[in-house]
Formats: structure tokens, C-alpha cells, sequence
């Protein structure tokens, strides 16, 4: 898997970039771009990678993935205590961001027209050129995918060097996209359509035919649970998704311990 890191990531982008660049979304909760939290893996704590040096530290791929409101940043963050999480979906804004190689390529490609007075991305613009013609799409793609896979491989990279044992990789269409077989270990967070519908439309402010639509528009929950190795349960109160992802990162840690020991 390690070989694959790199792989993995610039799969997830294709899985998820063009849609995130294009998209006007809500603030995620985890973030990708700030400094890691403190490890609470007991072997990162002991100094492991001291006791053996030369030695590459273990790093175990988690994909986390799940429906549309379901609750994957939430756990995410809750994760991101002992993990470092990549999110493809931040990542995929960070690459077209104002002062990036990747804004003034796309700038360069299509036009100043797709960018706003501010010098942000006018995502909205960016849409209606390359919906209408699947070549621009392709040039979009050519633009953005591999910023997106360099980005989350450098972050992969990071972390192994900060002696994470846990990469957790945050991709909405992971399995749609087939990218579960390369993964150590598949995440699902698990909500039926009747909550997910209810959090699109109390707490993000969509209409309740755009949050169906949305919700329509992806696999089933039960073609994801198919290949998850853990299942998160989040229809419930955050009192009842805490505990599970406790159980889940010790999991998780006991996963890397087996990879340590070269199982
Ligand atoms: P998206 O697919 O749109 O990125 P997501 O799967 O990452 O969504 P979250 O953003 O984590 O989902 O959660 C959707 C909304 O529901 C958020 O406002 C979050 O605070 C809320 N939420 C998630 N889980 C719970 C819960 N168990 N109880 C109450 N609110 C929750």
C-alpha cells in the first residue's frame, strides 16, 4: 500500500476534484492544511521510529467515505485526534486557490472570465464553460487532477515524517470510483436517507428536492457497506458517534500494529 499512496490519492482526485472545484459547498471540519494533532498512537508516543532507526514508519490507508450529509467530516474530526486526515475535498479547493499554479492555469485556459474581481475562482463560470463541452472538461481535468494528487501525496509524505501511523483519506465517491480495493481499511459512515435528507435540509440550507436529488445522484448505502471493513452508525446524537470512533481508532491502531509487525 505504501507503494500506492500517491496512486490512491490521484484516483481520489479524479473521484472528487472536478465536482469540488466546481461546487459551492459548506466549510469542512477537517483540516488538511493545519498542523497535525498531538499522536495518540501508543508506539508514535514511545519514540518507535527512534528504537529502530533507518527504518520506514508504518503508514496504514484509511479510506472514510459515506452518502452526501452523512456525517464523514464529523467523524473525520473526531479522528483527526490520533489521525492525520487528508480530505480530497479540501484539498481540490486548496490547488485552485488564489496565488496557486493551478488558479493561473485555469485562468490561462479559459479566460479571465472565469475568475471574480476578488482573483477567487468563479466556480459558477468555470460550470457553464466546461459542462457544455466535454474537451474544456478534459483540460480542466488535465489542469487540476494532478495538482490534486501531488498535494495529498506531499501531505501523505508529512505525516509519515511526523511518524503517523493512521492516514485517513476523506473521499466522498471512494467507492463509486472503485478506489476501495486500495485501501487498508474502508470506513463507511452509515445514515439512512431519511437523516441525511433532514441534515441537508435543516442544517445546510438545501432545498428538499435538491437535497433528494443529491442524495440520488450517488450509490446506495448498501453498494458501500458492501466493502467497508467498519461501519460508523450516524443517525443517532453525537453522544452516540463518539464512542463508535473510539472503538474504530482502536481498530485502526491495532491494524497499524499488525503492519508493524509485518502482518
Ligand atoms: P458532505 O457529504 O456534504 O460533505 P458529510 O458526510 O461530511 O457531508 P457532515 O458535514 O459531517 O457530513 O455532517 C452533515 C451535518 O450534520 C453537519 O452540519 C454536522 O454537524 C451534522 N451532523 C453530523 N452528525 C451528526 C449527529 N450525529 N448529530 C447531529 N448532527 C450531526
Amino acid at each position: 500500500m505504501l507503494d500506492h499512496l500517491g496512486h490512491t490519492e490521484a484516483a481520489a482526485a479524479v473521484a472528487s476534484a472536478i465536482e469540488t472545484v466546481l461546487a459551492d459547498t459548506g466549510v469542512r471540519t477537517a483540516d488538511v492544511g493545519g498542523p497535525p494533532a498531538p499522536p495518540r498512537s501508543p508506539r508514535s508516543c514511545c519514540g518507535w521510529s527512534e528504537q529502530l532507526p533507518g527504518r520506514v514508519e508504518p503508514v496504514i490507508t484509511v479510506g472514510l467515505t459515506g452518502g452526501i450529509g452523512s456525517g464523514k467530516s464529523t467523524v473525520s474530526a473526531l479522528l483527526a485526534h490520533g489521525a492525520v486526515v487528508v480530505d480530497s475535498d479540501l484539498v481540490a479547493r486548496e490547488v485552485v486557490e488564489p496565488g496557486t499554479p493551478g488558479l493561473a492555469a485555469i485562468a490561462e485556459a479559459f479566460g479571465p472570465e472565469v475568475l471574480r474581481p476578488d482573483g477567487t475562482l468563479d466556480r459558477p463560470a468555470l460550470s457553464a464553460r466546461v459542462f457544455a463541452d466535454p474537451a474544456a472538461l478534459a483540460r480542466l481535468n488535465a489542469i487540476v487532477h494532478p495538482r490534486v494528487g501531488e498535494r495529498a501525496a506531499e501531505l501523505v509524505e508529512q505525516a509519515r515524517r511526523d511518524g503517523a501511523d493512521v492516514v485517513v483519506h476523506e473521499v466522498p465517491l471512494l467507492v463509486e470510483n472503485g478506489l476501495a480495493p486500495r485501501c487498508d481499511a474502508v470506513v463507511v459512515v452509515a445514515a439512512d436517507p431519511a437523516t441525511q435528507l433532514d441534515r441537508l435540509v435543516r442544517l445546510r440550507g438545501m432545498s428538499e428536492t435538491e437535497a433528494q436529488q443529491r442524495i440520488a445522484a450517488q450509490a446506495q448505502l448498501a453498494d458501500k457497506l458492501a466493502v467497508a471493513t467498519h461501519v460508523i452508525r450516524n443517525d443517532g446524537p453525537l453522544e452516540e458517534l463518539a464512542p463508535q470512533v473510539d472503538r474504530l481508532w482502536v481498530e485502526l491502531t491495532a491494524v497499524a500494529e499488525r503492519r508493524a509487525a509485518g502482518g
